[in-house]
């Protein structure tokens, strides 16, 4: 038997325990929407719920594992659970429409149809526009679970058709858990930028790839004051898949280091440099985050004078 103790993260036990109550009351909601950060495990959690609303042996909302809905649903072969990939693209009308055609149809293990549907912030109007209309007309026995960001834009009446869960991550609660969970982080800043981003601090501990981020921070530092060259942090960016987050993070630095002209100045660059950046290939990537953080290290120095001054 799944226990959610082992499976998941103490901020997704509120909503967890008013599902479950809702189940056991028979009166499990048509569509959840559960709405929060990126990496905190909203996707894993609408799975854990779609294979318990599918097992034909559950109890108090946890799946049992052994039945043949659960190893169906393991094998990634359930035909009742129907689920768009979590992947960063828009989600179009048709495979919207897809989905409200085949909830149409009898459910193949003759229980429920559940949808899962991750970040429907990135659905197309008109996709919008056709999940609204299963919304309004649910068929019977079939369940929405859909997930999305903090700062989505989403139909207000497809809003108001679900039950609608807030995730609220607290430093003081992630921070606890990460020392549950084996999770250093020594920097109290880089601790409070990774308590918005749990499940990703969990993975990059687990790849080394943290222990990458905190080295780049000291090489950022050494950059700063002139040690290291703007090329090595240049050739780091570009070796990370995930530049957007390095960016995020150099935003969330200034947003704490820096006064409020500079963070502006440097907000401003970041968006700069990352609608330019789409644009150009190869050799110009690189002349182009060159570019960048020449231009960020002398914003960032700015606000270094100006403490410095204000020392004299
Ligand atoms: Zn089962």
């Amino acid at each position: 038997m799944n226990t959610f103790s082992s499976t998941f993260y103490p901020w997704l036990k509120t909503p967890f325990d008013a599902l479950n109550q809702q189940q056991q009351s028979g009166k499990f909601p048509h569509a959840v929407l559960v709405c929060g950060p990126a990496y905190s495990g909203k996707q894993a959690f609408l799975k854990y719920l779609a294979q318990a609303l599918l097992c034909q042996h559950s109890a108090a909302l946890h799946s049992c594992e052994q039945c043949h809905s659960c190893l169906t649903f393991e094998a990634g072969a359930h035909p009742d659970f129907l689920a768009i990939q979590d992947q960063d693209r828009t989600i179009g009308v048709d495979e919207i429409r897809m989905i409200s055609e085949k909830i149409l149809t009898t459910s193949h293990f003759g229980g429920a149809r559940i949808v899962v549907i991750p970040d429907i912030g990135r659905m197309t109007i008109a996709a919008s526009n056709a999940l609204l209309k299963s919304l309004e007309e649910p068929p019977g026995n079939t369940c929405f679970l859909l997930s999305m960001s903090d700062k989505a834009n989403v139909l207000p009446t497809i809003l108001s058709r679900c039950l609608r869960f807030e995730l609220r991550l607290k430093t003081s609660e992630t921070t606890a858990w990460f020392m549950q969970e084996g999770i250093f982080i020594e920097d109290a800043l880089q601790r409070q930028f990774f308590s918005r981003m749990p499940r990703l601090a969990q993975q990059w501990s687990q790849s080394k790839q943290l222990s990458l981020f905190q080295s780049f921070n000291e090489s950022f530092d050494g950059w700063l004051e002139g040690n290291i060259n703007t090329e090595q942090i240049a050739d780091f960016l570009l070796a990370q898949d995930d530049l957007n987050l390095y960016l995020n993070w150099l935003l969330f630095l200034a947003y704490h280091r820096q006064d409020v002209s500079q963070k502006e100045l440097i907000h401003q660059q970041v968006y700069d440099f990352l609608s330019d950046y789409g644009r150009v290939l190869g050799q110009n990537m690189q002349l182009s985050v060159n570019n960048f953080l020449i231009k960020l290290k002398q914003s960032w120095k700015g606000e270094k004078c100006a403490s410095d001054r204000a020392h004299l």
